[in-house]
């Protein structure tokens, strides 16, 4: 068995500075070498395939491995407490490199009724063509879990906090039901990051990240990885990094490393200006009900609280004619980006209508469709709580609501 644990002897922002880093052996440089050879000299033959790869290769080409990404990959793997990780070249290209990898026709996957977009889509429309097949459940409660599991459930894919209702899944629960079945847990961890939350240490066994947002943290670089257990990953870099082929340029390694360095301190000031803007945004006389898992009216506080040591930047909210009010903010925000994308040291915020969204990506009915209007009514705003002075952000929500 694998076991998970980050280096609890070093501090969360020592790991997060050092982590897979040391100065250049050759030169000295203190910061990362970014090293953009897409092939690497070597003084002798070596197999041209990627099953030759073992723990001792050396660089050869830099879709089968990049000096500068294994970086990345090492650093990521300490802040989450994983054996190993493999980054790619966007968020999705690391959930469809878990999904494709490790399903096969025949197999039943068990996935969240809400969740990323790109994802429900992949889930609902891509997998059934390739005989997947794919039941999807509201994983706030293990207990729809439990129900949905057959012989054939090969994974439990989750994502907490989830898009974009910011519903949590209890990770550990639902980690020890699926075991007993022999499914594998993976979990979109996007939301909450590894300073919320570590799911290897609650029993997932693969963490997936959109680098895109609070890892690199800037709005500039696409990124995507997978963290999990040192055999596990080995074999999704040949499966899914060499022969599907979606790596990280180095250039976005090189960045998102440097955003990863600070994220413990970003994350500190996101979830606190958070804070501020969901009492701010709870008080307002527009404004019908906030989703923020920190406050005690999130539906689950009591579960944010036992599974998130930070409760992240990403707020919902809901008011009462949204799609009038999205125009308006789109026109007379003058700080906050009317925009899609989270996680980056700008605030951005964005409608998300509840028809349009069951139209393209949910399609949820019935029962399932009664629970997310229950949450979301006819739609929600997402912001993503910036590193701005959160008082400025609250003038500029008051403007521009009127
Ligand atoms: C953005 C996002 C993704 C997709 O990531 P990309 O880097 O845009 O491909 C996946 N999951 C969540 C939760 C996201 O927010």
């Amino acid at each position: 068995m694998t076991r998970h644990t980050r280096n609890d002897a070093q501090g969360i922002r020592t790991t997060a500075v050092h982590g897979g880093e040391a100065p250049d052996p050759v030169t000295g440089a203190s910061s990362p070498n970014l090293v953009m050879s897409t092939t690497f000299a070597s003084d002798e033959p070596a197999g041209f395939s990627a099953h030759n790869l073992d723990g001792d290769s050396g660089f050869l080409y830099s879709r089968w491995g990049n000096p500068t990404a294994r970086q990345l990959d090492r650093k990521l793997a300490a802040l989450e407490g994983g054996e190993g990780c493999v980054s790619f070249a966007s968020g999705m290209a690391a959930s469809s490199a878990v999904l494709f990898s490790l399903l096969k026709s025949g197999d039943h996957l068990i996935a969240a009724d809400t969740n990323y977009a790109g994802t429900a889509e992949l889930v609902r429309d891509t997998l059934p063509r390739f005989q997947i097949e794919v039941s999807l459940v509201d994983t706030s409660d293990p207990a729809n879990v439990a129900n949905a599991l057959r012989a054939e459930t090969k994974m439990v894919w989750l994502e907490s906090p989830a898009n974009p209702t910011l519903r949590l899944a209890d990770i550990a629960a639902i980690s020890k039901i699926a075991h007993q079945a022999g499914a594998l847990v993976a979990i979109d961890s996007t939301f909450a990051t590894p300073i919320a939350t570590r799911p290897l240490e609650l029993g997932a066994d693969y963490v997936i990240h959109s680098l895109t947002k609070y890892i690199g943290g800037h709005g500039d670089a696409l990124g995507g990885a997978v963290i999990g257990g040192a055999q596990a990953m080995a074999a999704l870099n040949v499966e899914a990094g060499i022969h599907y082929g979606g790596v990280i340029s180095p250039f976005n390694a090189w960045l998102i490393m440097r955003g990863a360095a600070t994220l413990p301190l970003r994350m500190k000031a996101h979830e606190e200006g958070a804070l501020v803007l969901a009492k701010f945004l709870e008080d307002h006389a527009k404004v019908k009900r906030v989703l923020y898992p920190g406050l005690v009216s999130h539906p689950q506080h009591a579960l944010a609280k036992r599974q998130m040591d930070n409760f992240s930047g990403m707020i919902a909210f809901q008011v009462a004619d949204g799609e009038a009010m999205a125009r308006r903010l789109a026109k007379r925000l003058e700080i906050i980006h009317h925009a899609v994308s989270l996680g980056h040291h700008r605030s951005l915020i964005f409608w998300i209508g509840t028809g349009a969204m069951m139209e393209s990506s949910f399609r949820l009915e019935g029962a399932a469709l009664d629970s997310y209007r229950a949450l979301a009514g006819d739609g929600l705003f997402r912001l993503s709580v910036g590193l701005e002075d959160p008082a400025d952000l609250c003038r500029d929500l008051e403007q521009a609501m009127g």
